[in-house]
């Protein structure tokens, strides 16, 4: 048995179960002993039978003097056990599982775990934990902590649990240790076959906690050596064209614009003028809260390296942004007779004589584009890429041994700690201000009693302001790709609307619609042709309509607290007073509590950290991100486990000689290219 095997080579897990544990990310032997429990129940009270007492949850050991299923007046099916110990008897009821006949027979010895609790006049247990006691089987779901798992459909605790003992009855030969003596003592850990015995099988809940932290550290220090080894590989290239980076270049460009800096702007403009100017190739992450303006710093850059006499690649997720940035940088550097290309699936839109920039999308891969002499790639809304869509970009525009200048763009606000993990292999710049002047975001949360106002108030806000709207819908299901039920429910949600603002234009934005039909509507929509846009979340990424001051959101409960942010950001980015309603038809304290923070927090930085602390790294980012923010074992709330193994991974990669053993473990599994 080996740790990459797939879990379908474990006994009992047929292809039904392998297809099931895709859901909770599990798909080796590996990934199953990393599926750690969420919380255990304890079940150490152990108890005679004549003692146990209402209200104790209590573990009762006894013999089985029979069981039987009956049925009750109303053809209920229940099942009776008569249970007896030295003390006394009791008889133990279960609801509607008759099948438990199968595995409970008169004569066995049997472990039964649960809260004491009436039934009739009888104190019992009443659908007990269970356990056939058998000589030399250690005791799993009864009678100690017993561990607690996320499930998912048809794949229980106690199934997960079951599998996971029959793995750790191997421990010896799955888990070598691979950390040297000297520094399991100094990080205070314990080896990593009882790390994986302990998390799922403790005897205290502190010995537990000692074992996730110790597999959490593994994880984390694997995370931190990957990007060290990222980092060192990028180091390897050297830049493809040599730039001289002169301040006063730059200027001639920022004079032009029609607004000033902000401190922010300039800062990272700075870091990323000392970066062009090295002859080691740039690799760094701008991020940016929505609308804190990363494209004109980008802009700079490409500035910098059209006065080179080099092109500049911007590379974007959706047709509509590449549009967007193909006219705004069209535009700024109009003075300047920047030549500016659009390259999308649908074709090349290129004007006389040479390009300078070209934009596009990852079309810019796919198609046979003339690159010529790039040398500085932005990538803007990172995330939504592949690690391959971007490593080809910079291939094709590099050669074996050279790359151009790397910028890396993203508006999903990633708390430091989280960036410095995840991206630990590039440099990190923050815009951490708007521009001035910006208007506060109104933000509102609309329960169903207060629906119809609120389409009332729309009507009046449009009516008197002439301003526009966008209504964004959610997803059906949890996944990034709208499905035909999405496109549905927003084409019935479009069609309500119609009936509901007869005066008004709408219109219609869908992932499935044609490239040419989305680009239409959001063109006729900035042009203020439709008044209220009904739409999916593909608006989330950086479309800039500043006549949009009014955004209501659909089943906004559904969404992340990052991703509501991001979209709340389509607005509020002209000088109008903008607002955002947060329809949402669940009542709950912890989505009004979600919602509220949205409320009163503007900062996409507050609130990423904020959802940090609210719950997991999966809701911070948003559901179509699930799995890629995602941790096992260790948590983002591990700050100082963070910085320990960030600071061991330097170590052993300055010093890798003293550590073969951990590299040659560690980097065979999971090192993926840059
Ligand atoms: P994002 O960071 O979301 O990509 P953009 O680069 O699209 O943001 O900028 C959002 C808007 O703000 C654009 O209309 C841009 O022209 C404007 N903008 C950028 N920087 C400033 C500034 N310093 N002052 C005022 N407006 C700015
Ligand atoms: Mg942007």
């Amino acid at each position: 048995m080996k740790l990459s095997s797939s879990v379908g080579s474990l006994p009992l897990v047929g292809p039904v179960y392998v297809k099931k544990l895709v859901q909770l990310n599990i798909y080796t032997i590996e990934d199953l002993l990393n599926h750690v429990p969420t919380r255990y129940i304890d079940f150490t009270l152990n108890s005679k039978i004549s003692k146990i007492q209402p209200g104790e949850t209590v573990t009762i050991k006894g013999y089985v003097n029979n069981f039987k299923n009956i049925y009750t007046k109303f053809r209920k099916k229940i099942q009776i056990a008569d249970i007896s110990d030295a003390s006394g008897n009791i008889q133990i009821v279960w609801f509607n599982q008759p099948y438990l006949v199968k595995t409970i027979k008169k004569g066995m010895d049997i472990s039964l775990s649960g809260k004491v609790d009436r039934f009739g006049n009888k104190k019992t247990l009443i659908s007990p934990e269970y356990e056939i006691i058998q000589n030399g089987k250690v005791n799993i779901h009864t009678g100690r902590l017993v561990p607690i798992y996320h499930e998912t459909r048809g794949v229980s605790s106690k199934w997960l649990r079951g599998r996971i003992a029959y793995l750790l009855t191997f421990a010896d030969t799955i888990f070598e240790e691979y950390l040297p003596n000297s520094l399991i003592k100094i990080h205070n850990l314990i080896n990593i076959k009882d790390a994986y015995q302990k998390v799922h099988f403790p005897l205290s809940l502190e010995e537990a906690e000692k074992a996730r932290r110790r597999i959490a550290f593994d994880e984390l220090l694997k995370l931190h050596l990957k990007n060290e080894y990222r980092k060192s590989d990028w180091r390897k290239n050297e830049v493809i064209y040599k730039l001289k980076v002169d301040d006063k270049v730059s200027n001639e460009f920022i004079k032009t614009l029609p607004f000033t800096l902000t401190n922010s702007q300039k800062r990272t403009i700075s870091e990323i003028s000392t970066d062009l100017a090295s002859v080691k190739p740039m690799n760094r992450l701008l991020e940016g809260d929505v609308g804190s303006g990363k494209t004109v710093v980008a802009a700079t850059a490409a500035f910098i390296a059209f006065a080179n006499k080099y092109q500049s690649v911007f590379m974007a997720p959706t047709q509509i942004l590449a549009q967007q940035h193909f006219n705004t940088l069209r535009s700024i550097f109009e003075p300047f007779r920047v030549r500016v290309s659009l390259i999308t699936s649908e074709g090349i839109k290129e004007g006389p004589g040479k390009t300078d920039i070209y934009v596009g999308t990852h079309a810019l891969i796919e198609k046979k584009v003339d690159f010529d002499n790039v040398a500085f790639v932005v990538i803007d809304e990172q995330h939504r890429f592949g690690v391959e869509q971007r490593a080809h970009l910079i291939k094709k525009t590099g050669t074996k041994t050279q790359a151009p200048h790397v910028l890396t763009m993203t508006a999903t606000p990633i708390p430091r700690t989280v960036a410095l993990t995840l991206y630990g292999d590039l440099d990190l710049s923050t815009l951490d201000e708007l521009p001035q002047g910006r208007q506060k975001i109104i933000t509102w949360i609309v329960p169903p009693a207060k629906r119809e106002k609120a389409y009332f108030w729309i009507d009046e806000q449009i009516k008197t302001k002439s301003i526009q709207a966008f209504v964004i819908c959610p997803l059906i299901e949890m996944s990034d790709k709208e499905s035909m039920k999405d496109v549905k429910a927003v084409s019935s949600e479009y069609e309500k609307l119609k009936v509901f603002f007869p005066k008004y234009k709408l219109g219609l934005l869908h992932g499935r619609l044609p490239a040419k039909e989305k680009v239409k509507v959001m063109q006729d929509y900035k042009e203020g042709k439709i008044d209220i846009l009904v739409s999916t979340a593909v608006v989330e990424v950086g479309i800039d309509v500043e006549n949009a001051t009014l955004m209501v959101i659909e089943g906004s409960e559904r969404f992340g607290l990052a991703q509501l942010h991001q979209l709340r950001g389509r607005v509020g980015r002209g000088e109008k007073k903008s607002y955002c309603l947060l329809f949402t038809e669940v009542r709950s304290n912890n989505i009004y509590k979600r919602l509220t923070a949205l409320k009163k927090t503007l900062s996409g930085f507050e609130l990423a950290e904020l959802d940090l602390e609210l719950r997991g790294p999966g809701e911070v980012f948003g559901k179509h991100q699930h799995g890629f923010f995602d941790l096992r074992v260790a948590s983002w709330q591990d700050t100082n486990l963070i910085k320990e193994t960030k600071k061991l991974a330097l170590e052993v990669t300055n010093d890798p000689h003293k550590y073969t053993k951990l590299i040659s473990k560690l980097n065979t599994s999971s090192i993926a290219p840059n």
